[in-house]
């Protein structure tokens, strides 16, 4: 393994640890991407220092977690994170708690490298490049698995996924981002183990959520969870709509913006959790607008209110943060303002700070066929021409209106007259 593709400030954190009498070793993703060429996300590092020896070691640190006591230390926007080796007691204690379903609540007992590793997940996840003589330690035969691409629990699976429901949606991301097959042992449960993840707390849920959609790979990843029925445990009223689709629509739709978002992902653009949530649910919102429409409730609530009582369901399962399913709405609510189109209700729209959001939404209804592509097609120009050229398209857009407008008023007129 080459030094020059590890981060500079991971280096720094390892060999100041090293200096300081600690042992210390880069674990993880990292080190099994970095095996297969490939630019590691982030850096963890492992040593024997307690958090609070760590903390000593660097001025830049600070201490986090209360499951997991970990130190990070910052270097500007790069954080490196350095955990104790995890130890196992052999009883619960206070620096352990297991749950009653086997789930791990405390896991604080520290201990040496040859126990931290029975405590990773997969046995590719579990490999140590030691910073003293730059060599790979392999006790869990994650070399073997990582060169035949095959992704295996260490220890039982059952108990593993049942100690920590989250690493069924772990192996789901890994398998996908690394094309690694997972092993048949750690395939077999997921389909019987999903409900698990139903007593994780749902702000851990919604940040596995992000990383599972926007790693570049949302697509696989969502038809993957599809298949094993994890879908539907971060996003059941998605799924229902799926289950019941006519037509295959929202189905086309999710697929669609799934591959924009992979497709931006590929090309290095930005990409916002709110535009792939507001998809995720749209359908949603809308056979539940549609119903108060028929209970009576005017245009503009019912889409409000469906827009409320969608989000406060899916903020149980994963607990978006308040500005994400603020946007949310706002890509939602200004889909009916697109039709809008006298002046100064178009220059209002345009200056909207969610305007691109709300209009790349439109764009892929109407790609998807639930948009009038004429319209998609209008707001695609207007944005394209200069201020002389947009004014002309509001006058013949405004002169078709009012010339309808005047049909549609004229034999009530007469009627009146008679
Ligand atoms: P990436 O950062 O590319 O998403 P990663 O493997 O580094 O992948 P992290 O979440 O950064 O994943 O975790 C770092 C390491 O910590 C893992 O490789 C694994 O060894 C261990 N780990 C993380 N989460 C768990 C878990 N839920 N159960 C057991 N081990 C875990
Ligand atoms: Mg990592």
């Amino acid at each position: 393994m080459s030094r020059s593709q590890i981060s500079e400030n991971a280096l720094k954190v390892l060999y100041r640890l090293k200096k300081s009498g600690y042992e210390a070793y880069l674990v993880g993703g990292c080190v099994r991407d970095l095996l297969l060429g490939r630019e590691p996300k982030d850096f963890d590092v492992v040593t024997d220092a307690s958090p609070d020896q760590v903390n000593k070691v660097f001025r830049n640190c600070r201490l986090i977690g209360r499951r997991f006591r970990l130190a990070h230390v910052h270097y500007g926007r790069e954080i490196i994170e350095v955990a104790t080796f995890r130890g196992s007691a052999d009883e619960e204690s206070e620096h352990q708690q297991v749950h009653e379903d086997g789930r791990l609540l405390r896991d604080n007992v520290y201990g040496t490298l040859e126990e931290d590793v029975w405590r990773r997940d997969f046995t590719v996840n579990a490999l140590y490049y030691n910073i003293r003589d730059f060599s790979v330690v392999d006790y869990a035969d994650g070399m073997k698995d990582h060169k035949a691409g095959v992704l295996r629990l260490i220890g039982n699976p059952e108990t593993r996924y049942r100690e920590d429901p989250v690493r069924m949606l772990r192996a789901i991301r890994f398998a996908v981002k690394l094309g690694f097959t997972l092993h048949p042992d750690c395939e077999k449960p997921l389909h019987d183990l999903g409900g698990l993840l139903l007593s994780i707390p749902n702000a851990r849920l919604y940040d596995e959520t992000l990383k599972l959609f926007l790693s570049g790979y949302g697509l696989q990843t969502f038809e993957m969870l599809r298949h094993y029925g994890l879908f539907g445990i971060l996003f059941p009223q998605t799924e229902q709509c799926l289950a019941s689709e006519e037509e295959g629509f929202p189905r086309l739709f999710l697929i669609k913006a799934l591959e924009n978002s992979d497709k931006r992902i590929a090309d290095d653009k930005s990409v916002t959790p709110y535009f792939l949530l507001s998809a995720f649910l749209w359908e949603s919102v809308q056979n539940l607008c549609n119903k108060k429409l028929q209970e009576g409730e005017n245009k503009y609530f019912a889409l409000q209110n469906a827009a409320n009582d969608v989000l406060s369901l899916q903020v149980k399962s994963t607990a978006i943060p308040k500005r994400v399913t603020q946007s949310m709405r706002d890509v939602w609510l200004l889909q009916s303002r697109f039709e809008q189109r006298s002046s100064a209700k178009v220059y209002r729209l345009i200056n909207n700070p969610r305007f691109r959001a709300a209009y790349d939404f439109l764009v892929l209804r109407a790609e998807t066929g639930s948009a009038d592509m004429e319209l998609a097609q209008w707001w695609t120009v207007f944005q394209a021409v200069d201020g002389k050229e947009q004014e002309k398209m509001l006058r013949e857009t405004n002169k078709g209106v009012r010339k309808y407008r005047r049909q549609k008023s004229k034999p009530r007129a007469k009627k009146t007259n008679e």
